[in-house]
This record gives structure tokens, sequence and C-alpha cells, in this order.
């Protein structure tokens, strides 16, 4: 049987960026805080693959220029109830570069034969997700509500590979684009 690799599309956070957000964890029952080296926006889930097909999505996303853009923090929000929350995360904006990096990848997949995406695109970066009873979550989001960051620029964006772990998913950088070694071949 084929190896099967779960991938998504992702950009990868700035160090300062990171340490901000880091910074910001405490003070909520049950929350299980993402550690520094899972943080990351997802552009694309993909889901489980074949070899054959990873390859396909890799040169796919090497075919994807963008113009380099500014976004930065802001603000905080939840999915799921108030009362039974599944994730925390923070706000990135502006929307827009984000959503048409994310339109990109989207037909390049749809276009090598991958299903469409079917959610809205919602760009955020988890902080923490839940798996039981929770608190405090009403006063971290009001506490990051106003949450702001100095902004940062997107050059490139990342294809992961999860391996999904009990103690919280491990995430692995296999490729990243506008590939640094490669001029544009076109
Ligand atoms: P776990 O599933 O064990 O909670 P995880 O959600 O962090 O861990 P993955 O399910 O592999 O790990 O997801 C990888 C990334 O893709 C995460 O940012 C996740 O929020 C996002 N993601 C997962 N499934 C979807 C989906 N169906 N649609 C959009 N994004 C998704
Ligand atoms: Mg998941």
């Amino acid at each position: 049987v084929d190896a099967m690799l779960r991938l998504f599309v992702a950009l990868q956070l700035p160090p300062e960026v990171r340490a901000r957000l880091i910074g910001l964890m405490g003070g909520v029952n049950g929350a299980r805080w993402q550690t520094d080296d899972q943080l990351h926006l997802t552009l694309r889930f993909i889901g489980e693959v074949d070899e054959a097909r990873a390859e396909d999505i890799d040169s796919a996303l090497r075919a994807i220029a963008f113009a380099p853009f500014q976004v930065s923090l802001q603000g905080a929000g939840l999915f799921g109830d108030i009362r039974k929350p599944r994730m925390l995360w923070a706000g990135v904006s502006p929307e827009a570069p984000l959503a048409h990096l994310a339109q990109k990848i989207e037909t390049a997949m749809v276009r090598i034969g991958l299903p469409a995406e079917q959610r809205k695109f919602t760009p955020h970066v988890t902080l923490a997700r839940f798996k039981g009873p929770s608190g405090r979550v009403d006063r971290f989001l009001a506490a990051n509500d106003q949450l702001w960051s100095a902004p940062w620029t997107v050059e490139r964006f990342t294809l992961f590979r999860s391996h999904l772990a009990h103690s919280g998913a491990i995430y692995e950088p296999l490729a990243t684009y506008p590939d640094e070694d490669h001029d544009d071949e076109s």
C-alpha cells in the first residue's frame, strides 16, 4: 500500500510574530496552546494524498507566482461556541491579499484534480484547541480584541506534512514557494 501524506499549504510566521502570539497565551482553562513550531496560517488544507499526487501538488505550487504583500495580526476570535469553544485564534489582516493567494492555490489544486474546497477561507492563526471543558475564554477575547502587530511581508508559502499525534500534531515543512534556489523558469 502506498504511503499516504496528510498535506496542507500555509504561511510560516516571522519569529517576532510567533513570540508575540506565545506571549498572549495563558489564562484560559482547558486550552491546549500551540507551540512555537505549530504556529502557522493555513491557506489550503489538502488532506491525505499518495506520493504521486504529492508530486503533482508540488509541481503545481511551484508554478504559482504572486506579488509580496504585507499583513499584520488583528484581533482574536474563536471557532465553536463561547461555552464550548473548539479553537482560539488570532486574526490577520488585510484579508484580500491572503484570500487572493489562497484562491490561486485553490485554482491550482482543482486543476490537478483535487476536490474543490467547500469552506469559506477565514485567515487565522490557531492559538489553542479545546478537547474538554473550558473557562475564561471570554476574558481572553476581551483582552485581545485590540490585538495588533507591526506588519510583516509575505513573500513565500509552504507545503506542510501533518503528523497527527495524541500530544498534538507535528507540522513538517516539505517545501517553500517560490523556491529560493531557482529562478523563474517560465
Ligand atoms: P488535529 O486534527 O489532531 O486537531 P490539526 O488540526 O492541527 O490537528 P491537521 O488536521 O492536519 O492538524 O490540520 C492541519 C492544518 O489544516 C491546521 O491549520 C488545521 O486547522 C487546518 N485544517 C484541517 N482540516 C481542515 C479543513 N477541513 N479545512 C480547512 N482547514 C483545515
Ligand atoms: Mg485537524
